[in-house]
């Protein structure tokens, strides 16, 4: 344990009251400190206090009692009033208790870095820029000055955050600003609620929407199952205009935001404004973002993940959309899942919470089952739009050519001759996932991980998936010498080289990690599928993430079925409700859809299910293994995970653990080698602790906790409710 050392020769504290105060450092405890002369500081009131010999910034977390006499005095007290609502306080401590995650360091998750080093909020406000009349003589020697002078005149006011998009480059205007020929404003965000005349909401949206509001000051979580095009955004936007007309704000949470302009857009439109935050949004605007929902200037926030911890003066709903993406689950530091987060926030505040996707997890289908979520359907697509029809396409014993069968191809050509779009969705990235000698049998192996390396395309590179070593393609097999060398398997880019020789003619886009780095240059490559002449996407799950394609009528699923068969639990439910997503790009307006997966497995009972019976048809099958080999959700899981640079040091430590946590309720299986047993030449290991009944995995968590063990060179954590074992 760190020596903290509390005791000061130099205070002059007098015993009595203190200060708690929860330091940003992996301890299980908060502190006491005497107060300072500006007296007990609020719960959820930044300090400054001296740790050891570091001065840090700390959260204020309550009063204690301490007979000590010598205990450091509070250095600053930071906030007038606390940065932090009392909610957020309580919300901070319970996260630390159910993740079994240091107290101090939740409220260093929590907070934008800023704030975390002690920083005022900074105020951005929502700036505009307007030019000031006359002043263009002054202009006559610096062309680009003018033109930008000339631009802003001509567009009478533009947003800050919209100069990029008005052409108006920054570094004139900050010339301009100078000079005393442009003015900078602050205004304030302005909402209001707009109505969609050109919308009629269908009964089941109604009665939706009804229950949702009806429910609106009381802790109440609903599930909102409805297809893709069903109009669940309908619902949101309507249960938000309430929620704002009560005078209360919205907080929506959204996987990756950054890759869905439209989303934002569409809010925007309906209630005038609408922050956002997501990992493009830098520090400063995410603390100034966070103080403006704090003091209730901003109504509606959409934000992914993290979102889920901004401070609100009044919150009235919380919306998670596509409750299922696993992007809520934070893998690293903090393993938070903001969806489990988020309903314990509304509970919190006696508001209610929806968690609306057309591929609800199995968790929060036995939660609507067991009557703890209250249960909205949305059964139809909205408007027009069918449903598409699926078709398994059988291609054992077929010849493919760079992936695709013959038939596949055939109906490629048919939909775009036919003026349709066509979506192919590939599971893996790169061009190929393994450079085989055919000679020897040699793969390029990754020298720091236990993984292969996958082929790229771009600069004719090997790449580890896992750890992001590089190297060139080899001339020659290392081995034998031979120059044999032949990419194996589809990655997107094989799939896209074959698609741009069979279809020379048509746009074609590929989007994956590799190509999409920013919300601009996805827009790009979106836009010759919105124009809706023929066109072909493919793709990863990004794909599936929130697009509307109205004229896909093909989407072909290349390979994703393999992941019916991985030994990950979770990963059946994660292939369904990929294929399911991915589908329902297609078909949304008038022209319906066809779906066609490509599989070597076409008896695969889970993919049978799907096609038979729908994702619910699934997820009840699924549901019925779950519970028959108690896995979530008719068991709590949690993994302990080790790694060190020797294996036998994660080994040793993690049977140390095992030790503490087994009890005749708590089963726990390993240690065992992660899935992927090396990754950065760290060995790792884990230990799966499974418990029929929560509060006694959570006690078992705690004593491991308690213990505190330790061993040279060896990290380890914590990960309740895990979505990926690997
Ligand atoms: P989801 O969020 O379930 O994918 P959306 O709310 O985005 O569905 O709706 C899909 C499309 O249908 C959108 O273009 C939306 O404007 C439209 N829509 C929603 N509700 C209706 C309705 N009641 N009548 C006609 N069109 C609708
Ligand atoms: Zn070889
Ligand atoms: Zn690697």
């Amino acid at each position: 344990m760190e020596d903290h050392s509390l005791r000061s020769s130099a205070s002059d504290a007098v015993p009595g009251v203190t200060v708690q105060v929860a330091v940003p450092r992996p301890l299980r405890q908060v502190f006491d400190y005497a107060p300072s002369e500006a007296g007990i500081p609020e719960r959820g009131t930044r300090v400054r206090v001296l740790f050891g010999s570091a001065s840090v910034v700390g959260v204020a977390v309550g009063k204690g009692e301490s007979a000590m006499h010598s205990l450091k005095a509070v250095e600053e007290v930071l906030d007038e009033a606390p940065l932090l609502p009392p909610d957020l306080v309580a919300l901070a401590e319970w996260v630390a208790g159910y993740y079994h995650h240091p107290i101090g360091e939740v409220f260093a998750a929590m907070l934008p870095v800023a704030a975390k080093r002690g920083r005022q909020p900074p105020d951005f406000g929502e700036t505009v820029w307007r030019a000031l009349d006359d002043e263009e003589d002054a202009l006559r020697r610096a062309p680009k000055q003018r033109e930008t002078f000339l631009r802003l005149q001509s567009l009478g006011e533009v947003l800050d955050a919209d100069l990029a998009s008005a052409g108006i480059d920054r570094s004139y205007l900050r010339a301009l600003l100078e000079k005393g020929l442009v003015r900078r404003e602050a205004t304030t965000p302005r909402y209001s609620v707009r109505e969609d005349h050109r919308i009629a909401p269908t009964a089941a949206q109604i009665a939706a929407t009804e229950a949702i509001v009806a429910s609106l000051g009381t802790a109440t979580t609903h599930l909102l199952d409805g297809v893709t095009g069903s109009g669940k955004t309908e619902v949101y936007l309507r249960v938000i205009a309430e929620v704002l007309e009560r005078g209360q704000q919205a907080l929506v949470l959204v996987p990756e935001i950054a890759l869905t302009p439209q989303t934002t857009a569409r809010f925007r439109e309906r209630f005038g404004a609408a922050a956002t935050l997501h990992s493009a949004v830098s520090d400063v605007r995410r603390f100034d973002i966070w103080t403006k929902c704090a003091q209730g200037v901003h109504r509606v926030l959409i934000g992914t993940r993290s979102a889920v911890f901004t401070p609100f003066a009044d919150l009235g709903a919380i919306i998670v959309d596509e409750e299922h993406d696993g992007s809520f689950k934070q893998q690293e530091g903090l393993r938070y899942s903001a969806r489990d987060v988020a309903v314990k926030r509304a509970g919190l505040l006696s508001i209610p919470v929806v968690l609306g996707s057309a591929t609800p997890s199995l968790e929060t289908f036995e939660n609507a089952r067991r009557r703890r979520y209250r249960y909205a359907r949305l059964p139809e697509r909205a408007g027009d739009a069918a449903m598409p029809a699926y078709r398994v396409l059988d291609v054992r014993g077929v010849r493919l050519d760079q992936g695709f069968s013959a038939p596949l191809r055939d109906a490629i050509a048919r939909h775009l001759a036919a003026g349709g779009q066509v979506l192919v969705f590939v599971n893996r990235r790169g061009y190929a996932p393994v450079l085989l000698c055919t000679t020897c049998g040699w793969q390029a192996q990754c020298p720091h991980c236990d993984a292969k390396f996958v082929y790229h395309l771009a600069g004719r590179q090997l790449r580890c998936h896992h750890c992001g070593a590089r190297r060139d393609v080899p001339q020659a097999c290392p081995d034998c010498h031979d120059t044999a060398l032949t990419p194996l398997g589809t990655g997107t880019q094989r799939t896209e080289e074959a698609l741009a020789e069979h279809h020379p003619h048509v746009p074609l886009h590929r989007i994956d990690r590799d190509t999409v780095r920013s919300a601009s240059r996805l827009d790009a490559g979106l836009a010759a599928m919105r124009e809706g002449r023929p066109a072909i996407l493919v793709g990863t799950q990004m794909l599936a993430k929130g697009h509307h394609f109205p004229n896909v009528t093909l989407v072909a699923v290349l390979g994703a079925d393999a992941g019916f068969l991985s030994a990950d639990f979770r990963a059946p439910e994660r292939t369904a409700q990929l294929i399911v997503q991915v589908a329902g790009r297609a078909g949304r307006a008038e022209r319906p859809g066809e779906v066609w997966i490509q599989t070597f497995d076409p008896n695969n009972p889970n993919l049978r299910a799907l096609i038979a019976a729908g994702y619910r048809g699934f997820a009840k099958n699924e549901r019925a293994l779950r519970a028959a080999a108690q896995l979530p959700p008719f068991a709590a899981l949690a993994l302990v995970r080790a790694q060190s640079a020797k294996a036998a040091n994660a080994q040793t430590l993690l049977k140390q653990a095992a030790e503490l946590l087994a009890t005749p309720e708590v089963d726990v299986l390993g240690p065992a080698p992660a899935p992927i047993a090396r990754r950065a030449d760290l060995h790792r290991s884990q230990l799966l602790v499974v418990a029929e009944r929560r509060v006694r995995l959570h006690d078992a968590l705690r004593r491991l906790e308690d213990a505190d063990l330790k061993a040279a060179g060896v990290r380890w954590s914590i990960d309740v409710d895990p979505l990926d074992l690997s």
